[in-house]
């Protein structure tokens, strides 16, 4: 859906282009043609997904009492499939256009009679289930006894063991379990780079609260916490929504659901999804399974299944997300009238794949080398740093391009007054700083 008057800076082909060239995202197995849905991430982009998982757990985890982290398998027994749904509901509607043979998701159609790469009228074939699930083998066996899912969701992982974590971890709901893990799905149309893949990672946070009919305040202040993460890691806020999903777009159980929706270049796309789901999962696997996996509460001496809180989000569209949100070209006129353009990614310096950039003024120049090497090994403990020397207009573009907040550079004035040349991404100013007060003055700016 459009939205009149805001528009994305940047197409999704300056995006791709950028992101290969500068060693954030290529396609996977690209000296063989690529295969559709998967993606590999470079030297800067692994950095940048990490940073953003990092960012999530730490918030959702490491500085929560009433979070634990949690870590399953990828294939789990098939019958968690069943008791899930995934099995029997999992699926897709498929349609293929006869003229052009195109296939397209049917509730992704805009005109469910016209084809949208062709033009053509009427052709489109009836509509199939499709299950979404990918299938691998367990043993030497390739049977149907043998046969097994790669998860479709992290989530399941959690429901499974939700008695052993709340047992060890000596946890009473509310408490939540998180987990960051790769998904699997055979998605019919994957595209948009990586917001729709095949192969992804999920972080998913399970809260789990007790019915006493404070369970919507608990979803509201998980809606807001997210709100504020997108908001503290800097993600433009009229290019976020929060979309309240009705009751007839919610599932049958759900008591409310709230879709976190970016404005990607072709519109607006899910990033995550929050959900009251009630008791619907644990229920679910308790049925199949014939195992309690209710809550005993020692307090009231009874057994309870609690309420569930979801929020999945997906780490491969978030970090889409920041570098498309982090991008903007600046037109500069010179004295003599000459424009330049600059891209600068202006990722939110705990995110940023380099944080501090030392050059040396001169390549040529060993006693201006060693010094920016010795400063750049010297902050690297603490900081993510990257050296690099030349011309320094084209090292000032390349770490513009690239998203590092600051830059360094040691130059001859550095032999006689022990200071370095700082640049700021943002403001472009600069300044001379004492290498003895480096330190002090980089934590200010990037450990906020
Ligand atoms: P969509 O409607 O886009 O297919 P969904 O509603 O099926 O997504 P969920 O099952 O709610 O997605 O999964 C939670 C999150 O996992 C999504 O918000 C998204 O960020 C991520 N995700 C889901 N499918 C994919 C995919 N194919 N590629 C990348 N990320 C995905």
């Amino acid at each position: 859906m459009e939205t009149p008057g805001l528009k994305s800076n940047v197409t999704m082909d300056e995006i791709t282009a950028l992101a290969k060239r500068r060693g954030f995202i290529f396609q996977s197995s690209e000296i063989y043609g690529g295969i559709g849905g998967f993606y590999d991430y470079g030297p800067l982009g692994a950095i940048l997904k990490r940073n953003v998982k990092d960012a999530w757990w730490r918030e959702n985890v490491e500085l929560r009492d009433d979070v634990v982290g949690f870590d399953s398998s990828i294939i789990m027994h098939p019958l968690t499939w069943k008791a899930s749904g995934h099995i029997d509901q999992f699926h897709d509607q498929m349609i293929d256009c006869k003229v052009c043979k195109h296939r397209f998701r049917s509730d992704h159609l805009k005109d469910a009679t016209q084809c949208p790469d062709c033009g053509s009228k009427n052709s489109f074939t009836e509509p199939r289930n499709f299950n979404l699930m990918l299938k691998t083998f367990v043993g030497p066996m390739e049977d149907t006894a043998s046969e097994a899912y790669l998860r479709p969701e992290t989530a399941q992982g959690i429901f499974v063991n939700f008695k052993n974590v709340f047992q060890s971890a000596r946890k009473k709901p509310p408490f939540g379990i998180a987990q960051i893990g790769k998904s699997f799905r055979n998605e019919i149309t994957p595209g948009n780079f990586t917001y729709r893949l095949r192969e992804f990672e999920q972080a998913e946070l399970e809260y789990f609260v007790p019915d006493d009919g404070k369970d919507m305040d608990a979803f509201r202040e998980w809606v807001d916490r997210r709100k504020k993460w997108y908001s503290d890691y800097g993600v433009k806020s009229d290019r976020l929504r929060f979309y309240e999903l009705t009751q007839a777009e919610r599932p049958h159980y759900a008591k409310a659901g709230i879709d976190v929706e970016y404005l990607f270049p072709w519109g607006w796309g899910e990033l995550e999804s929050i959900a009251h789901r009630g008791t619907y999962d644990l229920d679910a696997h308790m049925e199949l399974s014939k195992k309690d996996l209710r809550f005993f509460d020692e307090a009231s001496k009874t057994h309870y299944t609690p309420l569930l809180i979801e929020s999945s989000a997906g780490m491969d569209r978030t970090t889409l997300t920041m570098l498309i949100d982090a991008f903007e070209r600046e037109i500069s006129v010179d004295p003599n009238g000459k424009q330049t353009e600059r891209i600068v990614l202006r990722f939110h310096p705990k995110i940023a794949p380099v944080q501090v950039a030392v050059f040396s003024l001169a390549r040529n120049k060993p006693e201006l080398v060693e010094r920016a090497r010795a400063i750049e090994s010297g902050l690297r403990p603490s900081y993510r740093t990257q050296y690099d020397e030349g011309n320094i207009g084209q090292l000032y573009r390349r770490q513009d391009e690239i998203g590092t907040p600051i830059c360094l550079t040691v130059d001859y004035e550095t032999l006689d007054d022990r200071a370095v040349t700082v640049r700021e991404r943002d403001t472009m100013r600069q300044e001379r700083i004492e290498i003895d007060r480096l330190d002090t003055y980089l934590r200010d700016r990037l450990r906020g």
